[in-house]
């Protein structure tokens, strides 16, 4: 009787230590189910193979069940589109990603994805950008990163605001949209990169019935793009995953090449080493995506989304005094070197002033002595105005060197307490200690004036230049920079809507 009641145990403790080791990908389903399982199922066995004594379940979930599979923690890997990524990375326990999607597109492989903005040839009144504004727009969702959020980050940046400043109507899929363009019923269509070359392969269409609006030239990119190219579906590890195993699932992924069964049957060339995702972060904090549609009343868990950013920055300043400190032994330049490595850890190449990682980092020290002292400090959030458009007529090169000498106005009108970093792109963001959210706004508004005045000179012509400026307070209720920043965008945004070359305040300045 012991025996058996003995033998029962070891089963019953068996199967649970069985259970233990088997890890579950979570893939988002945005297909049918057992359309998404037939093309999935060799992946789920390959890895398994590539595991030893463990076995990769594959689970098929939509948005929902993933975020509800995620609070659960029943999920160890998560394969989903950049855009859901973004999502989750926002709200749960993700590290990066370990490997980003090859796709394959008729014997070409591509780990990136854009959107084409097409027109009947005949069209000639939609030749550019700001000509789509008012037309009938064929999408087929707007879902989609490469058949509607890359387009209109495109038109948003040339000033046209969708879903508003068009008409749009979603079809089945992207075929219908591009026979919706050809028949005249929508005068623009949206539709990925690689489905026209695609559908001329496939004789639905012939050369020369559309054309492509805001053509872009990319180096390398087998497609033709209206748009800027994203990185396709990370394959991301959630952080409870062993390293050890993490890493098998990368070398595993990185070893699939296209002739294996296990990418056929699923329809992909492989997988690349991880991609930048920070593109795709920042059309979804332009296009109000969730989870940044409600700048104001999003839930954070802050430090889940800038523990890595302040733990890298903490990292790459130990790594840098320990290299300088071998330095010093061997050459005694320490002064020099620790000074230059320090200086491309911390700021930004090209203007000079912090760069994102070290505002943030500097911001989140700020917060914590807001906290604990209680003084008043401001954010100021500033985005140049039509920056695309100094691009476009004047060159590259002329933007930067705008971008060098607005940084420097901000620099100049700066006291020495105070901090102004480079957000991103032609995004910056100050610092203002000891400042109330009145103080902030007169000095926001002096900023503006002073950037409105300049004047940079180029070729021996002078190019104008204005700023929009968000202006928020760190509360003490505040548990992250990051909800400061989101008010200081909102009141950037709505700086932009209300018709830029304008400095808005936070909407409830909480007065301290
Ligand atoms: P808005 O008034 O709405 O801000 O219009 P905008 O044209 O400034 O729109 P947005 O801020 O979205 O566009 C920023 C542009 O800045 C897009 C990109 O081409 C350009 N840009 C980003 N980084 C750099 C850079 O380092 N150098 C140059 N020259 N341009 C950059
Ligand atoms: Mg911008
Ligand atoms: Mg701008």
């Amino acid at each position: 009787m012991i025996r058996r009641a003995a033998l029962l145990f070891l089963l019953l403790f068996s199967s649970l230590a069985a259970a233990e080791q088997n890890l579950t990908l979570g893939i988002f389903a945005y297909r049918p189910k057992p359309l998404m399982a037939e093309a999935y199922r060799m992946l789920g066995i390959y890895l398994s193979g590539a595991l030893p004594g463990q076995r990769v379940d594959i689970e098929f979930l939509d948005k929902a069940e993933m975020e509800a599979a995620l609070a659960a923690g029943r999920l160890d890997f998560v394969f989903t589109n950049p855009s859901h990524y973004i999502l989750l990375r926002h709200n749960s326990r993700l590290t990066g990603a370990i490997a980003t999607l090859q796709s394959q597109e008729g014997g070409m492989v591509s780990h990136y994805l854009g959107g084409t903005i097409l027109v009947r040839s005949d069209r000639n009144d939609i030749a550019q950008l700001a000509d789509v504004a008012g037309k009938r727009i064929a999408i087929p969702g707007t879902k989609y990163l490469g058949a509607y959020q890359a387009q209109a980050f495109e038109l948003l940046q040339a000033g046209i605001h969708l879903p508003g400043d068009a008409r749009l109507s979603v079809l089945d899929n992207q075929d219908k949209v591009v026979a919706a363009v050809l028949a005249g019923e929508a005068d623009v269509g949206f539709v990925r990169t690689g489905i026209i070359e695609a559908m001329m392969r496939e004789g639905k269409l012939s050369a020369g019935e559309l054309k492509l609006i805001n053509r872009q030239d990319i180096k390398d990119f087998p497609f033709a793009t209206s748009t800027e190219l994203y990185p396709e579906w990370p394959l991301v590890a959630l952080a409870h995953v062993p390293q050890e195993t993490v890493k098998r699932v990368a070398r595993a992924l990185l070893s699939i090449t296209p002739d294996m069964p296990v990418a056929q049957v699923a329809g992909i060339a492989g997988f690349t080493v991880a991609s930048d995702y920070e593109p795709v972060q920042q059309l979804t904090r332009a296009l109000r995506l969730p989870p940044y549609e409600q700048p104001e009343f999003a839930a954070l868990d802050v430090w889940q989304r800038y523990r890595w950013p302040i733990l890298g920055a903490f990292g790459s300043g130990a790594l840098i005094l320990l290299l300088s400190a071998g330095l010093v032994v061997s050459n005694g330049r320490l002064r020099q070197t620790e000074a230059a490595l320090r200086e491309l850890a911390t700021t930004d190449g090209l203007t000079g002033v912090a760069n994102r990682r070290q505002f943030l980092a500097l911001a989140e020290a700020e917060l914590a002595r807001v906290q604990r002292f209680g003084h008043p400090v401001a954010l100021l959030m500033l985005d140049l105005d039509h920056f695309k458009r100094i691009n476009d007529t004047h060159g590259h090169a002329a933007g930067d060197a705008v971008l060098k000498d607005f940084a420097a106005t901000v620099r100049d009108a700066q006291r020495q307490v105070d901090c102004v970093g480079r957000l991103g792109g032609e995004e910056f963001a100050v610092l203002l200690t000891g400042c109330d959210i009145g103080d902030a706004r007169q000095f926001a508004e002096r900023l503006r004036q002073r950037v409105a005045d300049l004047k940079v000179s180029l070729d021996r012509q002078d190019i104008a230049v204005t700023v929009s400026i968000g202006v928020a307070s760190m509360q003490r209720a505040d548990p992250g920079v990051s909800r400061v920043l989101e008010r200081a965008d909102a009141a950037l945004y709505r700086a932009k809507a209300a018709g830029r070359n304008r400095v808005e305040v936070e909407a409830w300045p909480i007065l301290a």
